[in-house]
């Protein structure tokens, strides 16, 4: 079972959930950051990094001795990463999706694959359970292409060891976090009862529903706040997975890079009686096919 915590905004506790889950699972399982612009589980679970690897992509690289300007590559190339400008052959590797379109099409073999970094990966280890971590190069502009190889290395883990996985996921709704959940078998929605909180939380519901996975939502800091998000929760038929309560001793746990689970036995029981409900969700039809039905 793939988990996915993610939120329709930063700053919900996303990263709080994922690594108390990760504590309390039964079975020894992959924590995984897909947070890749900001990745901070590690924080948090402080595992022993046993490999890193950098990850890049294949770009053209051009020998001008052999093109002739015919302008194929250009034509054929979406993001304009290549172009043919009066007599020079331009290319923005910043741009290139790495398709190897252009590569593959040019009749005079005047290109050849280069590499763009992306990040990089690293795997270790948190006693039992194994760690996946992905962080992006600093002025990289784009994530999916990077999230899709750490997703590839998180597939052969699973399939080496049968493993469940729980993945933080980048926070929001944009196309990052949409790539990072596509793969899950539960989605948790974390959100705090606030009008800000329940804005985000539509969002993210919107954006996620059509992928017909089931969804679950956490609230962080009850508490504070209306009662708002728990009515729409209702509406929506989006199960409560858990409440985490607006406590000083938590504020200053996270300041502090602890994990909350191990803060006390109520909370420690919060996230074991979430992991149930998890295993229970997994089995249900997703909301959009709930809502097809
Ligand atoms: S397709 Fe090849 S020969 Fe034609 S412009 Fe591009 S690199 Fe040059
Ligand atoms: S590899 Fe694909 S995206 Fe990159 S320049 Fe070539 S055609 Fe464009």
């Amino acid at each position: 079972m793939i988990v996915s915590i993610a939120s329709g905004k930063g700053g919900t506790g996303k990263t709080t959930v994922a690594a108390s889950l990760t504590r309390v699972w039964e079975k020894p399982l992959i924590a995984v950051d897909l947070d890749v612009e900001e990745p901070n589980l590690h924080l948090f679970l402080r595992p022993n990094i046993e490999e890193s690897m950098t990850a890049s992509l294949e770009v053209p690289v051009v020998d001008e001795s052999k093109c002739t300007l015919c302008g194929a590559c250009s034509e054929l190339c979406q993001f304009k990463a290549i172009n043919v400008m009066g007599t020079l052959l331009l290319t923005f590797p910043e741009m290139c999706h790495g398709c190897g379109g252009c590569i593959a099409l040019c009749p005079e073999k005047a290109l050849s694959p280069g590499k763009r970094e992306l990040g990089e990966i690293s795997r270790g280890r948190v006693n039992e359970s194994q760690f996946l971590m992905g962080r992006l190069r600093v002025g990289e502009a784009m994530s999916p292409p990077f999230m899709r190889q750490v997703k590839s290395r998180l597939r052969d883990i699973i399939a080496a060891n049968g493993r469940d996985a729980i993945i933080d996921t980048p926070p929001g709704v944009s196309c990052p976090a949409v790539n990072a959940v596509i793969d899950s078998d539960v989605i948790v929605l974390v959100t705090e009862p606030t009008p800000f909180g329940l804005h985000d939380f539509k969002l993210a519901c919107e954006a996620f529903s059509p992928l017909g996975k089931p969804m679950g939502a956490v609230v962080n800091r009850a508490g504070i706040g209306n009662s708002e998000v728990y009515r729409f929760c209702e509406e929506k038929e989006i199960p409560l997975l858990a409440e985490i309560p607006f406590e000083r001793k938590i504020a200053e746990a996270y300041a502090r890079g602890l994990v909350i689970a191990d803060l006390s036995t109520h909370l420690r029981e919060i996230f074991i009686s979430m992991h149930a409900k998890i295993c229970e969700l997994a089995v249900r039809p997703g909301l959009g096919e709930a809502a097809h039905a």
